[in-house]
């Protein structure tokens, strides 16, 4: 059997979307932005494409979507238009949490390397942050809030809408990272007063390489990629038309169904943690109902994640774990220690992140190999003999 449970890091792109891309690179080849017939039969294209994901998030006005190269691209463009746009009338301070994404991570450090003072929140124990805490936060020179919708590690749901109220009523910007949340869970920009957004094509079934930067209207905005006047003299480059149509096939498609694959793809999310659950000295990461409906996050104390995650891809299971060794480095996950959990839990985990058609059959699978893979290392771990020997403290509850 083989299950691709690693959504949070890309998915594939869906059966509409491969459709949609494939007759856009027949027929659409035109330059949107030549005044000929196949200039124009793009514009189209592209024109239907912008509005079809301006209804999907419930933005006032088509114009307010921007083509970028993914969500990165659309978190730098948003960050760095708050910070340089506002830095003229004495703004300087910006605030986010410290278990977001790296493309706004990476990104606030540059601002701090500009002058700009950046606050770091750390959410609760659950992954989700503090509303009062981000009120508290934001001061008079404040220029931004940027918070994530849904975060990529543990599925935490950050309070937006509520977050969204507090920085309109303080007259703060506020942009939230949707990369995650967009085609899985209700957004809407106008009711949850969100100022810009960001989304990426590839993570709801559409083609990688290609995402939106939603700005509400009147938002003075900083290019990141200069040239043409292409996206209304914001974003140069030649439009990908046949992966933006995609991606706005895609997205559609992820809305029209998003009531039947959140019921769905969370009662499979609550059977897996269910079964997972039965693992001495394991433990599920983020809050058990605030979380993304295919998100399971968990950890096993005296294994390591990686080497789990190797053992179940023999079985067929794609999955991810919170150790970065293979991407970045050996430190465990930022995320999961931003919330406090100790390293040694964090070393050993695993996310899930099931997708649309995850059946039951699926879930059991997973769950019947991760009890064993757990079993087997710990067997051959020193580690563990060490806390079975008591020569070491559990910092998981049995
Ligand atoms: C994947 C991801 C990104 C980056 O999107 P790309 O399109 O791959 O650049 C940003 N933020 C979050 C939360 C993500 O999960």
């Amino acid at each position: 059997m083989r299950v691709y449970a690693d959504n949070a890091a890309t998915t594939y792109l869906s059966k509409t979307a491969m459709d949609v891309m494939v007759e856009c690179l027949e027929k659409f080849n035109g330059n949107p932005n030549s005044l000929h017939t196949d200039g124009q039969l793009t514009q189209e294209k592209l024109d239907e494409s912008r509005e079809i994901i301006a209804d999907c998030i419930n933005a006032k006005n088509p114009n307010e979507i921007y083509f970028t190269s993914g969500g990165s691209e659309a978190d730098n463009q948003a960050l760095l238009s708050a910070a340089r746009g506002l830095k003229g009338k004495g703004k300087k301070h910006l605030i986010t949490l410290n278990i977001e994404h790296h493309a706004i991570l990476h990104t606030m450090r540059k601002l701090e390397g500009e002058g700009f003072e950046v606050t770091y929140l750390v959410p609760q124990a659950n992954g989700i942050v503090s509303v009062e805490d981000v009120k508290n936060a934001i001061r008079e020179d404040t220029a931004l809030v940027s918070i994530m919708f849904a975060n990529n590690e543990m599925g935490a749901i950050q309070p937006i809408a509520e977050i969204g109220a507090i920085c309109k009523e303080k007259g703060v910007l506020f942009h939230t990272d949707a990369v995650q949340a967009a085609a899985h869970v209700p957004i809407d920009v106008q009711a949850m007063n969100i100022d810009m957004l960001s989304m990426s094509g590839h993570k709801f079934h559409g083609p990688k390489g290609v995402g939106v930067f939603y700005a509400r209207n009147g938002i003075r905005l900083v290019n990141v990629i200069e040239g043409g006047a292409q996206e209304r003299g914001k974003r140069a480059g030649t439009i990908n038309v046949p992966a933006i149509a995609a991606m706005a096939a895609a997205l559609k498609e992820g809305c029209d169904n998003m009531d039947k694959n959140m019921a769905h793809v969370s009662a499979m999310r609550d059977r897996l943690i269910e079964k997972l659950s039965d693992i001495p000295y394991s433990q599920l990461n983020g809050d058990p109902v605030k979380r993304l409906p295919g998100n399971v996050n968990y950890s096993f104390e005296g294994v390591e994640g990686e080497s789990l995650l190797l053992a179940l891809d023999n079985y067929g299971i794609c999955c991810s774990s919170g150790s970065a060794c293979t991407s970045e480095s050996l430190d465990p996950s930022h995320v999961l220690t931003g919330i406090g959990v100790p390293i040694e839990a964090a070393h050993g985990s695993l996310r899930f992140s099931l997708g649309e058609d995850i059946t039951e059959e699926e879930v059991d699978y997973i769950a019947e190999k991760v009890h064993k893979v757990v079993q087997l290392y710990r067997n051959m771990s020193p580690y563990w003999e060490d806390l079975e020997t008591g020569k070491r403290q559990h910092c998981i509850a049995e």
